[in-house]
């Protein structure tokens, strides 16, 4: 995977792992800066902190960044199905 392309102040920026669509840091009253990476031939959407989180873990785990978005995106899917049922 090549270095992603971030996007600083894009309209309706959301992150699809943490759903992050506000900046945290107080003093910067814009939008989240994401980047948009390419899995299963479809774009998703993820933040700066998202995207250093999964780096880090790729390279302490050894493993690519697509094997990380893959268990990642799992993990979501099996949270987003459980908090149905609370
Ligand atoms: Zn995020």
């Amino acid at each position: 995977m090549h270095n992603p392309q971030f996007s600083y102040n894009k309209p309706n920026a959301k992150c699809i792992f943490c759903s992050r669509i506000q900046n945290p840091h107080p003093d910067f009253n814009e939008p989240i800066v994401t980047t948009l990476l390419a899995y299963n031939n479809k774009e998703i959407e993820v933040c700066i902190n998202c995207y250093s989180e999964l780096e880090e873990l790729s390279s302490d785990q050894n493993k690519s960044m697509n094997s990380m978005l893959q268990d990642k995106l799992n993990v979501s899917r099996i949270f987003a199905k459980a908090y149905r049922y609370i």
